[in-house]
């Protein structure tokens, strides 16, 4: 394990500047800088607690106060207020009763415009970047997690003491809230001018690893807490830099990006992968493997989906953060907050993260394409894309995508990766018919919108006044209908062949399973072998008997060894105690590598078959039209 002592992980200086001197270790200031002012000290690391000071100078008679039930950006039901206890209430020198309203929600029996401190204490362990964390070697919090939304002055200015302790007098600061007063190592006071800013800027704390870049002369600070000190730190910074200023050029031309500075909070585990976009920072999750390493002569296949993340999220800063879905134009914190264009800023999002990293030149045309291909195969493995429009799964995260289960893959489609491919396939369709591009609409939206709220309308007007044309008749089709995407068609006028391949065994037994310890069913999908033949999810896969043998399996390959070139078997199932045998056919689906009729189908341009068991490659077969789509030559 790494130690945080070690030499190059020394605290850093944080980067934002103090105006005034901060003394660290102090007691809870007397006089706060704003109405709402929040101390949010790092308490006990062993126990994992937050303690937080509330003052509120001019409080209304019964105040109520919430935290939020969700955080923007992660669209799930989260009840924050789980972690939250001891809330207690004082104005004077008088104890003040707390009335619980419902589960986030309380009142406070103050008198109006004298000032009122609220204390509580919040249990942080979860490392992910939705929530908060603490322990002896970091500390990480969202604003939804620990400070409590005074109602009615949501719209003041906020200031936050980020207060330092005996046990954290070594570590450092990061956040893109904007400083008041800190210390050399971030610690002190920070100010959102209300509560949306304010749970928009996460803040890190620790021993983390800090660099610094400037992305078309805006300063930005990349943050790495658990990394390795084998890791190309270099590399990272380069890399991420190229990204940023493909992204703010995507945008602006020459022009300015709408931040003053940005931040990217980096998390490496041991195994994990995540991020969660910010107006001016971003909090990531990655696999200690996934950074890039001193020495290494190529980037890795691990490294690559790490700089699609940097770049996903990045691109949120434009395409979520601020041109947003009109429903988001005002967040709820108290409950789901529903829209039907997470297809738009999700998928639209995902098909430019992958895009700019070609257009920075950090991978290759034959990289592109695999990265495509593994989208484009997500989609057609996906039965419920038959069952769901890509609006319709929008407006279902909440309970769908964010909830998944062993029926997810039957009941709905991902909106990141079939809206990536609606991005895809209006792209490819605005390029053949030569009046615009993709990049143009995004940036007209933009213009048209002031760089805020929209809705599908929006879109709409700008694709048609830019292409000279309505495109209704394929928003209608392929975001609010079921049929198939014209892949194969579109790819081939842009220079690259659409190939039927075999798919993978589980795939052509319409199967997910893990194979860590025997073969356990995860999910049985719509139409396939396994359904026909009577699988469930929870089922474990014991073995075979064919021609009369019994044979144990220990992963899906064994069937097919033992199987031979038998296509009659039958399955030996585990299932809630009991010992099953289930009748299984193979089809030639199941058992043949590759399906001519298919493959012709798919170069001729027609509809894929819907089929469980769809399988792509993608080849370049005419790199110059190629390289006027992917905007490299
Ligand atoms: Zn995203």
């Amino acid at each position: 394990m790494f130690d945080a002592c070690a030499t190059c992980f020394a605290p850093r200086r944080a980067s934002t500047i103090a105006n005034a001197p901060y003394k660290p270790m102090s007691k809870p200031r007397s006089a706060p800088a704003a109405d709402v002012h929040f101390r949010i000290e790092p308490t006990d690391l062993r126990a994992h607690f937050f303690s937080v000071t509330l003052t509120v100078s001019h409080p209304t008679a019964g105040q109520e106060v919430a935290l939020p039930v969700w955080i923007p950006g992660s669209y799930l039901i989260r009840e924050f207020a789980k972690n939250l206890q001891q809330l207690k209430a004082r104005q004077g020198k008088h104890d003040t009763a707390v009335v619980q309203l419902d589960k986030h929600r309380w009142r406070v029996d103050c008198t109006a415009d004298k000032p009122l401190e609220l204390t509580y204490t919040v249990c942080a362990y979860d490392n992910s970047v939705r929530t908060a964390w603490l322990d002896t070697s970091r500390g990480f919090f969202n604003g939804t997690s620990l400070c409590l939304q005074v109602l009615g002055q949501e719209k003041n200015r906020h200031t936050v003491e980020i207060a330092c302790t005996s046990a954290t007098a070594q570590w450092s600061v990061a956040t893109g809230l904007q400083s008041v007063s800190i210390d050399k190592n971030g610690f002190g006071v920070y100010a959102a001018a209300d509560y949306d800013e304010l749970v928009d800027c996460p803040v890190e704390m620790g021993s983390f690893w800090v660099g610094r870049f400037k992305a078309c002369g805006i300063p930005h600070r990349f943050v790495v807490a658990g990394a390795l000190p084998s890791f190309d730190s270099k590399r990272l910074l380069a890399d991420t830099q190229k990204i940023c200023e493909t992204a703010i050029r995507f945008w602006h031309g020459e022009g300015k990006a709408p931040f003053r500075s940005y931040v990217f909070m980096l998390n490496a585990v041991g195994d994990g992968y995540g991020g969660l976009e910010h107006r001016n920072s971003t909090a990531l999750i990655c696999g200690r493997r996934d950074l890039p390493r001193q020495g290494d002569a190529k980037a890795s296949d691990r490294y690559i989906t790490l700089l699609g993340l940097i770049s996903h999220e990045y691109f949120h800063t434009w395409n979520v953060k601020r041109l947003r879905p009109a429903e988001f134009a005002i967040y709820d914190y108290t409950r789901e907050n529903y829209t039907e264009l997470l297809w738009f800023f999700e998928g639209f999002t995902s098909y430019y993260d992958d895009l700019l990293l070609r257009r920075a030149d950090l991978i290759d045309d034959a990289a592109y394409l695999k990265l495509l291909t593994k989208t484009i195969n997500q989609v057609l493995q996906t039965p419920g894309r038959a069952v769901q429009t890509v609006a319709q799964a929008s407006f279902d995260a909440w309970v769908k995508y964010y909830r998944q289960d062993e029926n997810t893959p039957n009941a709905t489609v991902s909106y990141y990766t079939k809206g990536c491919l609606v991005a895809l396939c209006l792209d490819l369709t605005l390029r053949s018919e030569g009046k615009t591009t993709l990049d143009e609409v995004m940036r007209a939206l933009w213009a048209r919108t002031n760089g805020g709220p929209m809705a599908e309308a929006d879109l709409c007007n700008v694709l048609e006044q830019l292409a000279g044309r309505s495109f209704n008749p394929e928003i209608a089709q392929w975001v609010h209908g079921t049929d198939e995407l014209p892949l194969a068609s579109l790819l081939a006028t842009h220079g690259v062949t659409l190939q039927a391949q075999s798919p993978q065994l589980a795939q052509r037994l319409g199967l997910r399973v893990t194979e860590n310890h025997g073969v356990q069913i995860k999910s049985v999908l719509r139409g396939g072998i396994a359904e026909r033949s009577g699988m469930a999810p929870g089922d474990e896969w014991l073995g075979i008997d064919v021609q009369k043998q019994g044979w144990r399996i220990n992963k899906l390959d064994d069937v097919m060894f033992y199987a031979g070139t038998e296509t009659i078997l039958e399955a030996l199932i585990a299932r809630d105690g009991r010992l099953l045998r289930l009748p299984v056919t193979l089809t030639d689906q199941a058992t043949k590598a590759s399906s001519k009729n298919a493959s012709k189908n798919t170069r001729s341009g027609a509809k894929l078959p819907r089929q469980a068991s769809d399988t792509i490659g993608l080849i370049a077969s005419a790199p110059a039209q190629l390289a006027g789509w992917l905007g490299c030559s």
